[in-house]
């Protein structure tokens, strides 16, 4: 099993919570991008051998940018170069401004089975000073639009912790989108990453996000409203229905390998981390003049111990005890650690698994730090 992962780096604007790489002017070299990619793509190829390709993944970026066509030449590529993909999940990351009916049929047509579509919030105001580049009413309107054409496996993203959002507000949020009648929902917490616009506005006072415990009460009502509707909690910030949880975000956290293609875009194979350079100019001309496009690591036994807890203790399975010890033995503290978690119900301990529980998903940063090597 294996995944690929295309990063379409570019945006209509600059939202401004976004640290995530892209560029708002790529009119003049939109299609040397594009062709750098497929080439990056077939290079490549021989890195995930024989394995099936289960899942494809167009994110960015604002993949829905992207002519049908565009997006067609990547599945084609790796419909002829890659093995299995009859069955593969194929994820289109799209902003509700893009989404028509005509870019719908489009999209349904090459091949994209699962549309990820990034609402955020249904605050009019809270779009404006996020810069998105689509209104509340696009909010309310893209997710009908895209049934009709077909699509039903659709996820929404939603941001909480946002500038004085009441329970209320927030409970108002996930009741429309459950009355969307979506299939997954994945829900961040806002965060305030420096060198982004929002940075700027928190530091000169101009906007005050959530405070902790806003944060905490928002994630837990939001836990306990879609799992009672029937949503499996199977990532701290990911909802799935039964059997439509994201296959290709949970193969990150189950460690299967991955390709990533185009600028920022990184790889996995299980022993060796690899990612590309955040930079469109420099990616396509190192790439052209076979230069190193990329930076690799191979994984030492204590950051695949540190990883292995982290990306774990996110999950609803948890962290396989087996899998961890087989990188190392449990130290004396890692045990006392983990008593002491387990008698603060924060996790679970299984004859095979470590699991948090709805308590300690609030902590889990705090819980993977103690426990790493
Ligand atoms: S559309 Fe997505 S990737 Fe682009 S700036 Fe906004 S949040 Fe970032």
């Amino acid at each position: 099993m294996a995944g690929i992962y295309i990063h379409v780096p570019f945006c209509k604007k600059k939202c401004s919570y976004c640290d995530f790489h892209f560029s708002t002017t790529f009119a003049a070299y939109r299609e040397r991008m594009l062709d750098t990619m497929h080439s990056e793509l077939l290079l490549r190829k021989s890195e995930l051998g024989d394995n099936s390709i289960e899942s494809i993944y167009f994110g960015g970026g604002t993949p829905s940018l992207l002519l049908s066509n565009e997006l067609h030449s990547f599945l084609t590529l790796i419909h002829t170069n890659f093995n299995g993909l009859d069955t593969a999940e194929i994820t289109l990351e799209a902003n509700p401004d893009d989404i028509t009916e005509a870019n719908c049929i489009a999209w349904k047509s090459i091949g994209i089975n699962r549309l990820s579509i990034g609402l955020q919030s249904f605050r009019e105001n809270d779009l404006t000073w996020m810069n998105r580049s689509h209104s509340a009413l696009e909010a309310e309107q893209c997710v009908s639009i895209a049934q009709a054409a077909g699509f039903s496996n659709i996820s929404v993203d939603l941001i909480y912790g946002l500038p004085d959002l009441s329970l209320e507000e927030w409970d108002a949020h996930i009741a429309r989108v459950l009355g969307m009648g979506i299939q997954h929902i994945s829900a961040y917490c806002l965060t305030v990453e420096k060198k982004t616009a929002l940075y700027k506005l928190v530091s000169s006072g101009q906007l005050t996000p959530g405070g902790d415990d806003a944060q905490s009460e928002q994630f837990l009502h939001l836990t306990d409203r879609l799992t009672s509707h029937g949503f499996h909690h199977y990532e701290i910030s990911n909802f799935g229905l039964p059997g439509l949880e994201a296959i290709h975000n949970s193969n990150y956290w189950k460690g299967v390998n991955y390709l990533g293609i185009g600028p920022s875009a990184h790889s996995y194979n299980g022993i060796e981390r690899r990612w590309n350079m955040a930079n469109n100019a420099k990616y396509m001309a190192d790439f052209g003049q076979n230069e190193t496009w990329f930076e690799q690591e191979i994984l030492t036994s204590k950051e695949r111990w540190n990883e292995l807890l982290m990306t774990g203790l996110r999950t609803s399975w948890g962290v396989n005890l087996q899998d961890l010890f087989q990188i190392a033995a449990p130290t004396k503290d890692f045990e006392a650690n983990l008593k002491g978690f387990e008698e603060k119900k924060w996790l679970v301990k299984t004859d095979t698994h470590v699991i948090l529980t709805r308590e300690g998903r609030l902590m889990a940063d705090y819980i993977a730090s103690e426990l790493f090597m």
